[in-house]
């Protein structure tokens, strides 16, 4: 069994209308989280508390950390904080994340996403998001723009037309080239991660084109990466933080359950029940990849 899990960055469940971008999605896997559309055959979506009983609206630095180790970071902390993993949090993720933990138990992880040369010329000073503290600290190097160019990692925005507008040589994908590219890359081992936040950045800043286009695109870059998933034999999991993009009628983060969904194996195996957290996410996918 291969897991792919996408983690995206700011997406809720909100209730559908005009105003929410999920639910103008016609058709796809990411149709269902606006509301409106069916799940497709194979998939199963789950709800998952993002506020973990803190007050105040969940943040990325937090909200990642507890998805990412099973541990409430907002609760050991004290608040919901945003940004980079201060660090408390940068201690939490080294001893409980993920990654770490598959790989103790002899499980293949990896992080598929590309780094550029700016961030390694930062040296010490480099600013570590919560991906980067889990992909160091469980021992795993950073990819770099030379995978890229092998076909062996993807980039943020998994077309590169972000890395080649600061002037990276690289290849612009489309969508479903970028997720033929992810799926096969997740064949490559027993769990692989992605991070995408251009939707939380759509949120804060775009209008509400800009938040449908970039859900149009992850849409057919998961669609495309699911293609090369067995689902008889693989897993593919899509979770988010917070919410954020499912109301464009502010810039801020939502109080919104997020999505937790599953096809293929990880729909039929997943051990958890309905009522989740975002603490629930890691433990059940260290129980599917024990379960093999
Ligand atoms: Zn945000």
């Amino acid at each position: 069994m291969s897991l792919l899990f996408v983690f995206v960055d700011g997406v809720g469940l909100g209730p559908p209308g005009p105003s929410n971008p999920l639910s103008r999605l016609s058709g796809g896997p990411l149709a269902p989280l606006g509301g409106v559309c069916p799940l497709e055959e194979g998939f199963r979506l789950l709800r998952a508390d993002a506020c973990l009983g803190v007050p105040g609206l969940p943040q990325s630095a937090t909200g990642g950390t507890a998805l990412f180790t099973g541990v409430n970071a907002p609760a050991q902390v004290g608040e919901h904080l945003q940004g980079l993993p201060n660090r408390a949090l940068r201690d939490i993720l080294a001893r409980h994340s993920l990654l770490r933990r598959a790989r103790e138990r002899g499980r293949r992880v990896d992080f598929a996403n590309a780094y550029t040369p700016a961030f390694f010329a930062r040296g010490s000073n480099r600013r570590r998001s919560v991906t980067t503290v889990m992909t160091e600290s469980a021992g795993l190097p950073l990819k770099r723009l030379e995978d890229l160019r092998r076909g062996e990692a993807v980039y943020r925005d998994f077309t590169n037309r972000l890395l080649r507008e600061q002037g990276a040589a690289a290849e612009l994908l489309t969508p479903e080239e970028a997720g033929l590219r992810l799926g096969r890359l997740a064949l490559q081992g027993d769990l692989l991660v992605y991070e995408y936040f251009q939707t939380d950045h759509a949120g804060h800043r775009g209008t509400l084109e800009d938040a449908l286009r970039v859900l149009e695109e992850l849409n057919r870059f998961v669609g495309s990466a699911l293609k090369v998933l067995e689902p008889e034999r693989d897993g593919f999991i899509l979770t988010s933080d917070h919410g954020n993009i499912e109301d464009m009628t502010h810039s801020a983060h939502t109080p919104h359950q997020v999505p937790v969904l599953l096809w293929g194996r990880a729909a039929a195996d997943w051990p958890v029940g309905e009522d989740m957290t975002l603490c629930g996410i890691a433990p059940a996918i260290l129980s599917l990849l024990k379960g093999e």
